[in-house]
């Protein structure tokens, strides 16, 4: 390298073990006596332990502003997983707006790579020596590799390919994948697999760079297993550590970013592709998660955590009606251990839920039985106390007259922080179901949601129904039956026509959703007339008179015929 080249920042993701960093900085150290020229190399850390990711580019940066072309920056990580995705570029990320210009290419993940996998069989026959004299050998032994474990589908299955490509050609008796946290099967899963196939000596072999929380659990596991089974031979190989091999594969990583050349597999990737239990993920940006067990307080230092997980509250929106629910609700719905629902929830929903979910009502209709709210935040936060997953389910968007704020403030309070799942909402969809537009162009440039709930002239109201009446373009009504003669009256007395068209959808988006127009000077009287019930919502305003119009037979058809008169006029 000289001073012509990009400069290097490695970017490591950090860990509480001393002889974890020490081995970073060493390997760090190592890289730049490779690469030959000393100014160009450093090695940062994203969180847990100096020197940090800042520091590094400070040091290449010498004081300087940034330079005009980029440097590259490889992370030093074996799998493309959360740090490689998500909370490695987040960190230069920061650096490009502490040092204003600063670029950088982002090199690729070490893995896989045919030098770790001869890192391994070194590190595996060492571990196995003594072994080999006595004449077993390789083929006499079985070997566990263990990753470090992902919410990310596409980096276990770099770990099992890892495996696979250790056992050709190698001549052991065969090679299991396994991990130490996050995903299936665990260590000592793995290694009562291979007794069951007859093993007699295993090796226990990390896929881990250095030292850790995580390698030394590792060591616990099969020591554990070991013990409890003394006919098995167990052994636990070292790890990569920090060696010319891996030096000179880093420097290979940052040529390759160098020359543009970053061939990273994507192709089976779950933020691009969707893949059954994580369609949640496609087209979303990775998010740093909580790793439950990782190095230290992993989550906590990122200030954010995995929704759905264990002890954790997710306030969902379910949509108005069946299959309105958001691809994201739907898989914590999946997930979650205890579902507290209410009544506007589509019923289809909770049938569709797996076996054993705990289904904690909390319904409220008007003047029916209805679970005080307080009773609902307390069950939310005992349940996230006792280790569940827990989804709070409310019909339509839980922000929308739906009480979700509330309810996040008194998990706030218990020190509990939800994750919120926006829902499609009745306000806007209820109308389009019943073939009525919110807004239209040319016609309606402004959609208003009002809760009907107190009527005009209550002292607890906070509407002010004479402004409203003043507008031209879509008032939407919710809970707003009960007292629609005095909404509309109030509605008339303060200067909107008469004629102006209204629809109201009852059900929407149910199979037995009905649709009634007319106008607002006779909205209270049909409403009384065709026992409109809730759920219904009320749309004011000329796109009713847009929508209806235009309907086809097979929807006007659906729609009460004697009180549409848009329908009959059209
Ligand atoms: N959070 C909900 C609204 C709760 S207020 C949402 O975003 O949709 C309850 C009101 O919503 C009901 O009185 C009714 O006006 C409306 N509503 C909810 N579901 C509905 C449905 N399927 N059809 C018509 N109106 C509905």
């Amino acid at each position: 390298m000289t001073t012509q080249t990009p400069p290097l920042v490695i970017v490591g993701h950090g860990t509480r073990s001393a002889a974890g960093v020490e081995q970073f900085v060493a390997l760090a150290e190592r890289v730049r006596a490779r690469a030959g020229a000393a100014a160009g190399v450093a090695g940062g850390l994203i969180e847990l332990a100096r020197p940090t990711v800042g520091e590094a580019v400070n040091a290449l940066l010498g004081g300087e502003g940034a330079p005009g072309r980029p440097m590259v920056a490889v992370p030093l990580v074996l799998t493309a997983a959360g740090h490689g995705k998500g909370d490695i570029p987040a960190s230069m990320a920061r650096e490009q707006v502490r040092h204003p210009g600063l670029s950088y290419r982002y090199g690729r993940p070490l893995g896989p790579h045919p030098v770790l996998q001869e890192l391994l069989a070194a590190r595996i026959d060492a571990a196995l020596a003594g072994a080999v004299d006595d004449g077993a050998g390789r083929e006499g032994t079985h070997v566990v590799l263990v990753g470090r474990g992902s919410t990310d589908p596409d980096a276990n299955a770099e770990v099992a390919k890892v495996a696979r490509l250790l056992w050709e050609g190698r001549g052991y008796a065969g090679v299991e994948p396994a991990f130490v946290s996050l995903a299936e099967p665990s260590v000592p899963a793995a290694l009562a697999k291979v007794r069951l196939l007859g093993a007699t000596r295993v090796v226990v072999a990390p896929y881990f760079l250095f030292a850790g929380v995580l390698p030394d659990r590792i060591v616990e596991q099969a020591g554990a297993f070991a013990a409890g089974h003394p006919e098995l031979d167990v052994r636990v190989a070292g790890l990569i550590g920090d060696c010319d091999e891996l030096a000179d594969l880093v420097l290979e990583r940052y040529r390759e970013a160098v020359g543009g050349d970053i061939r990273m597999n994507c192709d089976t990737c779950a933020y691009r592709v969707a893949l059954p239990g994580f369609e949640d993920k496609v087209g979303r940006p990775q998010t740093p998660h909580h790793h439950p067990d990782e190095d230290g307080d992993h989550g906590h230092g990122h200030g954010h955590e995995e929704p759905g997980g264990a002890g954790r509250v997710a306030i969902v929106g379910a949509g108005p009606a069946e299959g309105l629910i958001t691809v994201r609700g739907a898989h914590l719905l999946a997930h979650a251990d205890v579902v507290v629902t209410d009544r506007l929830v589509p019923p289809a929903l909770l049938a569709g839920l797996a076996p054993g979910t705990v289904v904690v009502g909390a319904g409220k209709v008007p003047h029916g039985p209805s679970a005080d709210q307080g009773a609902i935040n307390a069950a939310l936060v005992e349940h996230a106390r006792a280790g569940r997953r827990v989804v709070r389910l409310k019909g339509g968007d839980p922000y929308v007259f739906g009480r979700g704020f509330e309810e996040v403030l008194a998990l706030r309070a218990a020190g509990i922080e939800p994750t919120v799942v926006p829902g499609v909402t009745s306000a806007i969809a209820g109308p389009a179901l019943g073939g009525v537009p919110v807004t239209h162009r040319g016609v309606a440039h402004e959609v208003v949601v009002v809760s009907g709930h107190l009527p005009p002239g209550h002292p607890g109201s906070l509407t002010d129904w004479s402004a409203l009446a003043r507008l031209r373009g879509t008032l939407v009504l919710l809970m707003a039956i009960e007292n629609l003669a005095k909404i509309t009256g109030a509605l008339l007395e303060h200067g909107r026509p008469g004629g102006t068209p209204v629809a109201v959808v009852e059900r929407a988006g149910e199979p037995d959703q009905r649709v009634l127009a007319g106008d607002l000077g006779g909205l209270a009287a049909l409403v009384v007339a065709e026992r409109v019930g809730p759920p219904a919502v009320v749309v004011i305003g000329p796109v009713a008179g847009v929508g209806l119009a235009s309907a086809p037979a097979v929807t006007a058809a659906a729609v009460t015929a004697e009180a549409v008169p848009g329908v009959d006029a059209g």
